[in-house]
């Protein structure tokens, strides 16, 4: 008898193990670790949906609101078949970490229906969005509760939801959800803020370790909304982009990649595979290339305690949420590597979330200009929050951001008595 697979780690068990780790080295109050263990409220919500072929299908979504001490809940609406309820708390706890890091006045949401959006029709999709929308209405609010795009999710369906919140209220709410096309009060500057909030924590990490930018090389692995963006913007801080991967593997230039023509490759192929005058590489190969910076930019659980120690990037920078996993983060701080841990590095998208909601409140409308020096400023700031708690605690950046967040946590916590 063959022997099964182990089951991957309960991704909410893992954030609760970090919570607890970290809480014991900065001596945190016990009856504040209970409480940040507990989501304050879960919503679980069947959603009918009449197919194409007539019949009605019910998918399963969720909501969950971790917690508020600092402000309303924040985070994305995630569309895929293999979501599980822990995943959606786990991502709602790390929201809270995310928003508390960036000194942004929220805490931590995130929801989700198990679905494949790549097998539905737009009219299918749309009926499950605006029933789900339905469900949310009693649980979100401006004030309350604030959802975002998230995997397979975008403008579009940010658009429905806004449309039944705004139909339940008898007016427009605008600031109910972010990420909603410029249309109808998006902020300018959204698709590129996560990339560009990372850029901006690898040109400040590069300054404190001495890294001179304009002789440095970059590998990003992933070339998607934040792949891309983040190629494109190291590339115009005169960074050389040696090696980028999709899906179906990498590719490596020592002479440089032009980030705008490997896209233009892309889209006409599907992948980036097969760029001229680029050698293929495997994914692996590419997280293991001797450059200066590496940004993991696609999915989780890709530099492990297996490959950790053959990473050569003096600057790991998350854009993916999890790519490293604990037991490789203790290798890659005794090799002296600096981690911008994914709740620093890839908070630009919440962050500019932040600015789109405070947009609508005021019924104001920031130019790009505004939005990225504000930007600018929350990400140059959290970066030194952290990186300062690093050198002054003697532990790794990922640890240092969780001290940061739940200081402030805590603080709030306390002050409110809650
Ligand atoms: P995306 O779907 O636009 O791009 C993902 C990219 O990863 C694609 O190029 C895909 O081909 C590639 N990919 C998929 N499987 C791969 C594999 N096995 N090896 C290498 N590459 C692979 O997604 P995105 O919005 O760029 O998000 C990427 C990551 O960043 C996710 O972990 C997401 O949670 C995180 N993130 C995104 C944002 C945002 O604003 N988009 C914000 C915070 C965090």
């Amino acid at each position: 008898m063959s022997k099964a697979a182990p089951a991957p780690p309960n991704p909410y068990d893992t954030a609760i193990l970090k919570l607890e780790i970290v809480a014991q080295k900065m001596k945190l109050d016990p009856d504040i670790v209970e409480l940040l263990k507990h989501p304050q409220h879960t919503l679980e919500v069947a959603i009918p949906v009449r197919m194409d072929n007539g019949h009605v299908r019910v998918f399963q979504g969720f909501r969950v609101q971790h917690n508020d001490a600092l402000g309303p809940y924040k985070g994305g609406i995630r569309y895929h078949p293999d979501l599980t309820l822990d995943e959606v708390r786990a991502l709602a706890f790390w929201m809270t970490m995310k928003c508390a890091v960036l000194g942004l006045p929220y805490g931590g949401g995130k929801g989700g229906v198990i679905c494949n959006p790549k097998e539905m029709s737009v009219g299918e999709i749309e009926r499950m969005t605006r029933r789900f929308a339905k469900e949310l209405v009693g649980f979100i609010g401006p004030l309350r509760d604030i959802p975002a795009p998230d995997v397979y999710t975008s403008g579009r369906e940010m658009a429905w939801i806004f449309d039944e919140f705004s139909k339940a209220s008898g007016h427009a709410v605008p600031a109910v959800i972010t990420g909603k096309p410029i249309s109808i009060g998006g902020s300018l500057g959204r698709t590129e803020a996560t990339s560009r909030g990372l850029t901006i924590t690898v040109r400040e990490a590069a300054k404190r370790l001495n890294l001179d930018l304009k002789k440095a090389t970059c590998a990003v692995q992933g070339y998607g909304n934040v792949g891309y963006y983040s190629a494109l913007l190291q590339s115009q801080l005169g960074t050389k982009i040696v090696a980028v991967s999709d899906s179906q593997g990498g590719i490596h230039n020592p002479a440089g990649l032009d980030p705008v023509k490997v896209m233009k490759h892309k889209e006409k192929t599907e992948t980036v595979v097969g760029y001229p005058g680029s050698k293929k590489i495997s994914n692996n190969e590419l997280l293991e290339l001797d450059v200066d910076i590496l940004i993991p930019a696609a999915l989780e659980n890709q530099i492990l305690g297996t490959n950790a120690a053959r990473v050569k990037a003096r600057i790991v920078a998350e854009g993916a949420n999890g790519p490293t996993t604990p037991e490789a983060d203790e290798v890659l701080y005794k090799n002296g590597k600096l981690v911008i841990p994914d709740i620093l590095a890839n908070a630009g998208g919440v962050t500019v979330s932040y600015f789109e909601w405070l947009q609508n409140l005021r019924r104001e409308s920031w130019t790009e200009a505004e939005v990225n020096q504000r930007l600018e400023e929350k990400m140059v700031a959290a970066l030194k929050d952290v990186y300062d708690t690093h050198l002054r605690e003697k532990v790794h950046m990922r640890t240092a951001a969780y001290i940061v967040a739940l200081s402030r946590i805590a603080e709030a916590i306390k002050v409110r008595g809650m």
